[in-house]
This record gives structure tokens, C-alpha cells and sequence, in this order.
């Protein structure tokens, strides 16, 4: 179809993990959203698609040459609680581009009907594919790791939801894979050793080339994904984002975000906040998020145990050395990530604060930050402008902090740079009340406000004059915010 072609590694390599299965077809589907950036850096072009072959693409109806859609097998703990098959239910591989930078994506379906793996109706609601869209899109323009959508469709079909009728929607999704912890679950899950080196050294393809036939290829693959997940989640603590649904078969290998269900920004900081209608016991609370990738990390070595060493206790000492990096990496990228929100990167802040020094400040900091509930956010653009000479600048966010040897004080006797705080501190983020105003809009047909957010979110340093509102936290005294699978 329009001169895209796709390869067919995964379905062809690993026939043991997935089922050849096929999209459903809707009758009368629209385009919603487009990703011409994105189709661009894929090199598609949506020129060369002619009448309703663009829609029939994003579908999966219109497979392009060289395509084999397969719905993929994965096991996974979910809040804990081990399940051995769940696998794409509503979702499908339709195969992997290759983009004209030579890297291969994997292009995704979901929302397209029931598969093998179903564990419902196998649709998705318009509602949450747009609020995926919307997410991936603000992710990546903060610079963080993640899984982006090409397009969202409306099926013209609706879908039952909570007692209402909600209207149908397919995303089509981009990633570097959608290999999980959970998919080495389940081949090891298998007892077949072949299968799970077969599996190893495609992930080792993908997410690691530079280590393809070396012999201690697995223990490699084991440190690349525990560095690439303790930078990703670094940076979802950094941004104040809170993925909620931290199960193993939600992490992917090569670090991105996948699976933006009932994820949200913080405003307020405190490292409880949660925000899922499901996760009672905050287990994937903000503050929780790095252990909770340590503990998913530690499910992905067990899996890689036979073929760390020939045996046992060899194969854990490996696992338990590369566990053992995560801490270090994590505190680095975050170390780095704060000293950059602070602008204390330069030469001169580094002399200045050095990294114990650092620490201190940032400790100081975030114990005010918790205790006076100040919104995360739009406090990193007031400390710039505190920073450039306004000294009346955290009046309003951080009243409680002036007088001398404070944190405050500390930080700008260390010269600090606001105009490099001003470029690594957004201002606009996807703050739920937003995000839902948009989706709400959306719902009833009317997009304009969902483009305006896309357009704030896709610039999210740059300051727009007359729209104060998108900078700010929800009114106070509203309800809690809760998320929704
Ligand atoms: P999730 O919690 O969205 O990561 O999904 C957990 C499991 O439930 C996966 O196997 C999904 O494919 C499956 N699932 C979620 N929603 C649906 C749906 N609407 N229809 C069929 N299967 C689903
Ligand atoms: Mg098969
Ligand atoms: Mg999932």
C-alpha cells in the first residue's frame, strides 16, 4: 500500500509467541488524527495513499506488502498477581518498518477487534485512544522514552462502557517493539531453553545490536534493559508522571512508555499520589515507581537465568550484578535530570554544587515542595524567574521559604542559569483537567480543543500569551482526580 512495506521478523521468528489473526472491518471508519510528523520520520507518506486506502492502513485492513499480523502472546504480573497468558486481546503486530534512518519500528493495532487472547469485547472506546495519542505525543516532546501513535480512527461502531454506548476507535501505535517482561515470562513459561535464546537474540537485535553473537550476549541484553528502564522511569519521576499500570507485560525491553491507560501528571507533589481506580494499594504510586521497575526488572532476569551461566548459582550471581546497577543509574539520570531543572548543568553550578551538595538541595527542596502541596510543575518556571533577579517570583508558589540558609538561599549564592532551566522545565504538561476537557470535547464531535492541546503539549516550553489557564493545576476544591482503564 502506498510504497510502504513491512518486514515480518517477530511472527516469522518466534511463531511460538503469537497467533496469525486479522483485523475486524468496520463499515463506515474516519480518520480522527493524523501524525504527520511521525509518518513523515517513518517515511510514509500520506500522498501516495488514494481514496479510502489511508483509513483501510491504519486499520489493518489494507495490509502492506510483506505484512502478517499476528496477535502476540505475553504472561505478565498484574499488580503483583502472576497470570500466564494474557497476550494482545484487543490488539495486533501488524509487522515492522523500517524507517529511512534504518531503524525498525514495530507498527501496532489497537482496539481492532477480539483476538485468542480476548478478555472482553476486543474494542477500544475513542476516549482513551485519544488520550494515548495525546500522552505519547506530550512524552515525547519532553525528551522521555515512549511509544507514539500514527493515527487514531473512529470505527463508526460503538462500544458499550459502564452502562453507555461509547464510540469505537483503533490506534494504530509505533514502537521500537512491543517485546515486555511479560513476553520472556511467557517463553520461559514454555521450558523450551532454544525458544527463550530465540527470543533473547531478537531482543538483543533490536534493543542491543552492538552485542549480537558475542558470547555473553544475555548478561548484556540483562544490563541494557535494567540502564534503559532505570533512565526511563528517572525520567517519569523528573516530568512528575505517574504510568499507573506498572504489571510486567507494561514494561517494555527497550525502555520506552507503553500502555498509557490510567496514567497522569502529578500537579501537588508528593510521592503517594496515584491516581487508578484500581490500584487501591497505591502500589504504582508516584514515589513507588523506581522499585516497582527494580521488582518488574528482577521478574525479567529470572526469566534469563538459563542463559546467564550453565548453572544455577552462577546465573544468579550475574542477574544479581546487574540488579544490582539499577540504583546507581537510576540516581545518576535523576541526579542529572534535577541538576538541569535546577541550572546548576554548567561548569560554573557544578563547581558550585557539587553532587553531595546536590543532594542536599534537592532533599531540602522536595520536603517543601510535599509539605506545602505546591504544584510540581509551573514551580520550576517561578524558580527561573526567582533565579533571574524577581525576587517577588515565589511569592505566590513558595511563600514559606525566604530567610537566609534556606534551600532558596543555597541555590542562588550558586549562580544558577535560568535560561537553561527554562528550556528542560515545561510549562505545559497534560494536566488531567485538560486532558479530560479535551476528551469530553471530542466525545461530542469537537476537535478543536483536542488540537489546541496537542498543539500547547507538542511546544511544551514555550510560552503562549492569553493561555495562563493551561499553566496551571486544577482549580482547588474540585474532586480528586481518578483514572480509568
Ligand atoms: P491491560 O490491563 O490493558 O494491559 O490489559 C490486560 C489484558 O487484558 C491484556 O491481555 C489485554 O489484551 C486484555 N484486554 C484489555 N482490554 C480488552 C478488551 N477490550 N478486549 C479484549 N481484551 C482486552
Ligand atoms: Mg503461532
Ligand atoms: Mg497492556
Amino acid at each position: 500500500a502506498a510504497g510502504v512495506t513491512l518486514e515480518h521478523g517477530f511472527a516469522s521468528r518466534l511463531p511460538e509467541l503469537s497467533v496469525p489473526w486479522n483485523a475486524f472491518r468496520p463499515e463506515s471508519p474516519r480518520i480522527v488524527v493524523w501524525n504527520e510528523a511521525l509518518a513523515e520520520e517513518l517515511g510514509i507518506d500520506a500522498h501516495r495513499f488514494t481514496g479510502n486506502s489511508l483509513v483501510r492502513f491504519l486499520l489493518g485492513n489494507a495490509l502492506p506488502e510483506g505484512s502478517e499480523p499476528v496477535a502476540q502472546a505475553y504472561a505478565g504480573h498484574q499488580f503483583g498477581a502472576y497470570s500466564p497468558r494474557l497476550g494482545d486481546g484487543r490488539a495486533l503486530l501488524l509487522g515492522e518498518i523500517r524507517d529511512p534512518a534504518g531503524r525498525l519500528r514495530d507498527l501496532h493495532l489497537k482496539g481492532s477487534g477480539r483476538t485468542p487472547f480476548a478478555r472482553a469485547d476486543g474494542f477500544a472506546a475513542l476516549g482513551p485512544m485519544l488520550r494515548e495519542y495525546l500522552m505519547g505525543e506530550a512524552m515525547a516532546a519532553l525528551g522521555v522514552p515512549t511509544t507514539r501513535a500514527l493515527g487514531v480512527v473512529a470505527t463508526g461502531r460503538s462500544v458499550p462502557r459502564d452502562g453507555e454506548l461509547l464510540e469505537g476507535a483503533v490506534l494504530t501505535r509505533v514502537a521500537s517493539s512491543h517485546l515486555r517482561v511479560g513476553s520472556f515470562q511467557f517463553a520461559r513459561a514454555q521450558g523450551d531453553a532454544a525458544l527463550l535464546a530465540r527470543l533473547a537474540d531478537y531482543a538483543v537485535e533490536r534493543h542491543a545490536p552492538a552485542l549480537s553473537g558475542e558470547p555473553d550476549r544475555y548478561a548484556g541484553l540483562l544490563d541494557a534493559v535494567v540502564a534503559a528502564q532505570a533512565r526511563l522511569v528517572a525520567h517519569w519521576v523528573l516530568v512528575g508522571f505517574v504510568h499507573g499500570v506498572m504489571n510486567t507485560d507494561n514494561m517494555t525491553i527497550s525502555g520506552e512508555t507503553i500502555d498509557y491507560g490510567p496514567c497522569a501528571f502529578i500537579d501537588a507533589f508528593d510521592p503517594a499520589a496515584a491516581f487508578s481506580s484500581i490500584d487501591h494499594q497505591r502500589r504504582y504510586a508516584y514515589g513507588n515507581q523506581p522499585s516497582i521497575a527494580l521488582w518488574n526488572l528482577t521478574r525479567f532476569a529470572e526469566t534469563l537465568l538459563p542463559l546467564l551461566a550453565p548453572d544455577v548459582e552462577a546465573a544468579k550471581a550475574v542477574a544479581v550484578a546487574s540488579l544490582d546497577r539499577f540504583g546507581a543509574v537510576y540516581n545518576d539520570a535523576w541526579m542529572e535530570g534535577m541538576r538541569a531543572k535546577l541550572g546548576l548543568a554548567g561548569s560554573a553550578g557544578r563547581a558550585a554544587v557539587d553532587d553531595g551538595a546536590l543532594a542536599e538541595l534537592t532533599a531540602d527542596m522536595l520536603t517543601d515542595l510535599q509539605r506545602h502541596r505546591i504544584d510540581y510543575t509551573s514551580f520550576f518556571r517561578a524558580l527561573a524567574r526567582a533565579g533571574s533577579g524577581d525576587t517577588t517570583a515565589l511569592d505566590d508558589v513558595l511563600p514559606h521559604t525566604k530567610g537566609a540558609g534556606g534551600w532558596v538561599d543555597r541555590w542562588l549564592q550558586a549562580a544558577p542559569d535560568p535560561a537553561a532551566m527554562d528550556q528542560v522545565n515545561p510549562i505545559y504538561i497534560p494536566r488531567n483537567h485538560l486532558v479530560e476537557e479535551a476528551l469530553e470535547a471530542a466525545s461530542e464531535g469537537g476537535m478543536e480543543p483536542f488540537s489546541h492541546l496537542l498543539s500547547m503539549l507538542e511546544r511544551p516550553y514555550t510560552v503562549r500569551e492569553g493561555f495562563e489557564r493551561f499553566e496551571r493545576p486544577a482549580p482547588v476544591g474540585g474532586p480528586a482526580h481518578v483514572t480509568f482503564c
